[in-house]
């Protein structure tokens, strides 16, 4: 196993550490601030300096303004962005639209590429994606689907209920997942539906633990007779599911590079205040129990890293279903470090850590999300049980 990065990456990764360190980190508060009022100048202007510095959207074919990274590449990129809570934004590699210009790249037709895929990786617009429904409709189990789209001369009409279609009220178009049939394997299509077409109504942004975050509110939609073409679908009828794992798959691992970046921050802040602060005639860094906090977030940070990195080298080589369970497993345990992370750093900075004045609890109420978004932990356990139970997690045994 080589664990070296290529000279080009490991110069870009210096590159992206450094302007998250010098420029976006001292005007996250700024940035989040200036969002809170819908106004968004110094994202803008960052993501300026970022495209000077040909950094924007670099996991992106080089077609398409990217670099041609591969999912290794994003690896090691996203996790240094992701050390700032606005960093993918900056850099336009946040969810859910990083997650949605993959999937147009993949199942995208020359006319949605152009019309959509163009704009949304130019930075120009944004997009959501929407699956989850209220109960009784689809969630974990998309098997409970609702939302229905019925052929109707040459395109097709949908009618249903989302929620948590992140983004979704500023979004100018989303990704709608819709049954189309009652076949449980190919029950469902996805369609691209403009967000300001008839009969699609912003209900609401859903109110949540954590303030929202720029892109991140979590919109409840209405889909009223919406009528789209037939250029509308995405891959074919029936393909619903199965883009869904395509986009989940590498949208999850992208999620884990962010959340490593961030937990590796909450790290770095506990060192500095355990490595000057006194308590009981020495520092808390020299008291064994903090020693301890130190040393199992710093190992489920190292376990993490390599849980991504080999799901990542896994779908480089094209083992998309063989890498399923490696994902949820990848998955599972950054959502949880970040989360224990995040109380750790609480406990070890005492009631300073609980105060506004250090991030911690706010970072919390967005990580806290991790285990249920993409998948709830509970889920992801049964596909794990189920690929060990049936063929067995030998892979690298
Ligand atoms: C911040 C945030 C952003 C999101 N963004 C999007 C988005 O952009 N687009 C989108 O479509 N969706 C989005 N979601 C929705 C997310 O994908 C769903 O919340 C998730 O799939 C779970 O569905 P549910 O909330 O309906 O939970 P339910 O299906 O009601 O499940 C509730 C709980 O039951 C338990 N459970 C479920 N199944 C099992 C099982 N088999 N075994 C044991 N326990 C089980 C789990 O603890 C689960 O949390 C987002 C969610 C959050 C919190």
């Amino acid at each position: 196993m080589d664990f070296e990065l290529k000279p080009e990456l490991a110069a870009l990764r210096k590159q992206v550490r450094a302007f998250v360190d010098e420029r976006v980190i001292p005007n996250e508060r700024k940035i989040i601030d200036e969002d809170r009022g819908k106004r968004y100048d110094t994202l803008r202007a960052l993501q300026g300096e970022v495209r000077a510095a040909g950094l924007f959207t670099p996991h992106l074919p080089v077609d398409f303004g990217g670099r041609g990274l591969g999912i290794m590449g994003m690896c090691v990129l996203f996790r240094e962005m992701g050390r700032s809570p606005v960093g993918a934004r900056v850099f336009h590699c946040d969810a859910p639209d990083q997650g949605n210009m993959d999937l147009l790249l993949n199942a995208g037709s020359d006319e949605i590429k152009r019309r959509y895929l163009k704009p949304l990786t130019a930075g120009e617009i944004t997009s959501g994606f929407s699956m989850t429904e209220p109960a009784p409709g689809a969630g974990a189990d998309p098997s409970n689907l609702k939302t229905r789209a019925t052929r109707d001369g040459a395109g097709w009409v949908i009618d249903g209920h989302k929620w948590f279609t992140t983004g979704g009220g500023d979004a100018a178009f989303l990704i709608v997942m819709a049954r189309t049939s009652e076949d449980p394997k190919r029950a469902a299509s996805m369609f691209i539906v403009d967000r300001h077409a008839a009969g699609v109504k912003h209900v609401r942004d859903v109110g949540v633990m954590g303030e929202p975050l720029l892109a991140h509110r979590e919109a409840e939609m209405t889909f009223t007779g919406v009528r789209v073409g037939e250029e509308a679908l995405l891959g074919k009828e029936g393909d619903g599911l199965r883009l869904a794992q395509l986009r989940l798959v590498p949208a999850r691992l992208t999620h884990c590079m962010r959340w490593l970046g961030l937990a590796d921050r909450t790290l770095d802040l506990c060192k500095q205040y355990i490595t000057t602060r006194l308590s009981f005639g020495k520092l808390l860094a020299q008291h064994q129990l903090v020693q301890h906090m130190i040393a199992e977030n710093a190992s489920a940070i190292h376990a993490g890293n390599l849980m991504t990195f080999h799901c990542a080298w896994m779908l480089e080589r094209g083992l998309g279903k063989e890498a399923r369970p490696y994902s949820s497993m990848a998955k599972n345990q950054v959502a949880r470090l970040l989360c224990k992370t995040l109380d750790d750093a609480i406990q070890m900075h005492g009631a300073l850590g609980y105060s506004d004045d250090m991030p911690f609890a706010g970072w919390y109420k967005h990580a806290r999300a991790a285990r249920i978004a993409d998948g709830p932990d509970e889920v992801h356990e049964v596909v794990i049980a189920r690929e060990f139970l049936t063929a067995g997690l030998n892979l690298l045994v």
